[in-house]
């Protein structure tokens, strides 16, 4: 299937275009974006004239940032192009309500992608917990925001998440291996006094068995990343490290071998599925998360962040 991927920037280069390239199912026929191109391939400035003039082109694959990628979304879905979307699937819970409701009223697929979900462990981690009595679980999500994310100032703008960018992988993670619903009940975020958006962050959550689960999240962490989930359960302890791409039980490794290796290409099989039998996959979890946090979260002021 022909497949135009739109914000060719950090994200769309490191993984999109290299899935992409390596998966039978798709070819990369377009490129959108106002600076950013990929060798080789036509690229536009301007998605209405990419979407006017590329009828043949009925699958988009938006890497922009959260705040600008509704408009796109919307445009696509209108035109009748199935919509695969980068995490966070919008800047709000209300807009990706929006695009699943116009998805389903022009009859086209619709994914909000949680790549960290898509980490070789996940599907052991969840498993494992499966029937255990949760006691205590704890993420630890911490990186350099000025490695990972250098000099992308939206990321502190309002919509932009600050730290919750990468602590939403976290949740997205805990969302989908956990047997229980759980629910946050406060948080404590701090925010930089010249920026929008939270630097760090400690929340805490309901759990129905009692089990005590919380997250803390930061973005100023000078050395190698922390990208963990803890939990301690009625039959031993699992660690779940590197963003879900280690799992140890009781202090030994998991050595399973999942099939198709990687994140994205994972994502884009899943896609192709999803426009094979016309589906919808909008899991709004770890966004309401989020929201919730912003909702209950008391503020703290903190020291300005420069880049
Ligand atoms: P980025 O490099 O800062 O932005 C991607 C591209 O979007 C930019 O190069 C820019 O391309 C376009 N863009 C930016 N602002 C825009 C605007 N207001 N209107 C239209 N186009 C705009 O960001 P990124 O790191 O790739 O992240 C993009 C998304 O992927 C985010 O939602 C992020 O959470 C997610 N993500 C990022 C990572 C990561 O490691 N960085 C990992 C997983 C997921 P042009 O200037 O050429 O238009």
């Amino acid at each position: 299937m022909e497949i135009a991927l739109v914000g060719i920037g950090k994200i769309a280069i490191d993984q999109h275009v290299p899935a992409i390239k390596d998966s039978p199912d798709w070819d990369l026929s377009a490129t959108v974006s106002r600076h950013g191109s990929v060798e080789g391939v036509p690229a536009y400035d301007d998605f209405a004239q990419m979407l006017a003039e590329r009828s043949d082109i009925r699958v988009v694959s938006l890497c922009l940032p959260p705040v600008p990628r509704f408009t796109y979304a919307e445009a696509a879905i209108r035109t009748g192009r199935h919509v695969m979307l980068e995490k966070p699937p919008g800047a709000t819970l209300s807009e990706c309500h929006a695009l699943e409701a116009m998805a389903r009223a022009h009859r086209v697929s619709l994914y909000a992608t949680w790549h960290s979900r898509q980490a070789d462990k996940v599907p052991a981690a969840k498993s494992w917990l499966a029937g255990k009595t949760l006691r205590r679980l704890t993420v630890s999500w911490r990186e350099n925001v000025r490695q990972w994310h250098p000099g992308q100032d939206w990321i502190f703008e309002a919509g932009g998440l600050g730290v919750f960018d990468p602590g939403i992988n976290a949740l997205s993670i805990l969302t989908e291996i956990l047997p229980d619903p759980i629910h946050l009940t406060g948080a404590e975020l701090s925010f930089p006094e010249n920026r929008d958006t939270p630097i760090a962050a400690e929340c805490r959550f309901h759990h129905p068995a009692g089990a005590e689960v919380s997250m803390a999240l930061d973005f100023l962490e000078p050395g190698e990343p922390t990208w963990t989930i803890r939990a301690e359960t009625d039959q031993g302890v699992m660690v779940l490290e590197n963003g879900g791409g280690k799992l140890t039980i009781d202090g030994r490794a998991d050595d399973s071998v999942p099939g198709l290796s990687g994140e994205y290409p994972r994502l884009y099989a899943q896609m192709a599925r999803l426009v094979a039998k016309g589906g919808i996959d909008m899991d709004l979890a770890p966004m309401r998360h989020v929201a919730d946090a912003f909702t209950l979260g008391h503020r703290v002021t903190v020291a300005p962040f420069d880049w």
